[in-house]
């Protein structure tokens, strides 16, 4: 295939609505005033940071007729990585690539988990596989997000929507921008049904799986699309010399859409500027980028608070939270041994074990699983009888043992 340059739909959709629609500059300068309203509040009050948890659900629309993973139904290990690649960048974290030592760098405290429980209340992976025979889908047209989500899902006054399909035209992804609902005329950009982040099958996660070469393998595309969905814009304003409202990322001529991670330089004030280029809301390639910065990371944190749907999210993520801060086993008991199935909270990433023994202390299952977030787990049809049973799950040295009924 050949190398697609990154190229985020945004920049198109903000342009097409300019083009479209004339009060669309006069709305969006309502939302930014709002929005620096809201940001220098938060900082004359001094509003203590805590760590936002977001919960993400991820729908795999794939083409595989038989549901196997190949293809664009990619494996639930490259997921795995793409929350935790998001976690490193959004936290900073030390001994990942997305720290960096920057004096304006940010931890923003705003981390992202898979979803535990389902829309109708029930224990999920937060991974959602559902097949298309389409054989791809232009994310710059409203009307192919929208048969996306038709496809699969879950209230976005909930979840983090992640669409993950194979895309036409070049773009390997999209953010829904937090229009808030709660300036006047801005309500009318919001859809529901089309809130999340749209990604390229082949740019999603970190390098594995089906993102195994090119310069956008390390999983940034979705760190920039759900900056763009907390209301981030991109460095340079999406024109010459533009604004992105934040004052500590430098102006910029133009984005960095070359496949390097060499200097650039602009004068848009008069005075030679580097362009920071390893800003994550700039085009360059995944390997250069390392950074959000203070006066994004409060931008961010203003646009969850002013968004009543995003606000909605934050407050849903309290009560559903894993974050466990302890290893928890939930089951239904007595269990049908036609679908067996074990929810298991965890932290964060973590090795487990699950060791079933019968009465007489006999071991009838005995497996390891190794990083693995909370999640779902369906126990092999086969050797197992009707009965009662002892479940013994470890984790970090923990152990949590009880008594299981399989019918
Ligand atoms: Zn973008």
């Amino acid at each position: 295939m050949a190398q697609k340059f990154r190229s985020c739909a945004n920049e198109f959709c903000d342009s097409v609505s300019k083009i479209s629609d004339a009060q669309y500059l006069i709305r969006k300068m309502r939302y930014e005033q709002a929005l620096e309203n809201e940001v220098n509040l938060r900082k004359n009050f001094r509003v203590a940071a805590e760590v936002i948890r977001i919960p993400v659900v991820v729908h795999v629309i794939h083409n595989q007729i038989n549901g196997q993973i190949a293809g664009s139904n990619i494996p639930d290990e490259q997921i795995y990585s793409q929350i935790k690649v998001l976690n490193e960048d959004y936290r900073k974290k030390v001994g990942t690539l997305g720290f960096n030592t920057n004096p304006v760098g940010a931890d923003t405290e705003i981390e992202f988990f898979l979803a535990s429980i389902d829309p109708s209340g029930n224990p999920t992976s937060g991974i959602k596989r559902v097949y298309s025979p389409r054989a791809s889908f232009n994310i710059v047209n409203d009307n192919d997000r929208l048969a996306m989500s038709n496809l699969s899902y879950w209230d976005s006054n909930k979840y983090l929507n992640m669409w993950v399909a194979p895309l036409s035209s070049g773009y390997i992804g999209y953010g829904e921008f937090p229009y808030s609902e709660s300036v006047e005329g801005l309500d009318i950009d919001s859809d529901e049904r089309t809130d999340g982040v749209f990604i390229d099958y082949t740019t999603f996660g970190r390098k594995s799986g089906t993102n195994q070469s090119g310069i956008y393998s390390f999983g940034r595309t979705v760190t920039h699309e759900v900056g763009h969905w907390m209301g981030l814009y991109h460095t340079w304003g999406d024109e010459r010399c533009g604004t992105d409202y934040v004052s500590d990322t430098p102006v910029a001529t133009t984005s960095n859409s070359s496949a390097f991670c060499r200097d650039v330089f602009s004068n848009c004030t008069g005075t030679r500027t580097r362009n920071m280029i390893e800003n994550y809301m700039d085009y360059s390639p995944d390997s250069c980028m390392n950074i959000f910065t203070e006066g994004q990371k409060q931008r961010m944190r203003a646009a969850l608070d002013l968004s009543k749907r995003r606000k909605r999210v934050l407050n849903y993520a309290k009560f559903q939270l894993p974050p466990s801060t302890s290893l928890q086993v939930n089951f239904e008991n007595p269990l049908p041994l036609t679908n067996p199935q074990f929810q298991i909270l965890l932290p964060d990433f973590q090795d487990f074990t699950i060791v079933i023994r019968d009465i007489f202390g006999r071991i009838v299952y005995n497996q390891s699983y190794v990083d693995l977030p909370s999640t779902v787990i369906t126990l092999p049809k086969g050797n197992i009888i009707p009965g009662v049973y002892i479940l013994s799950v470890t984790s970090n040295q923990q152990l949590i043992q009880k008594k299981l009924v399989f019918y």
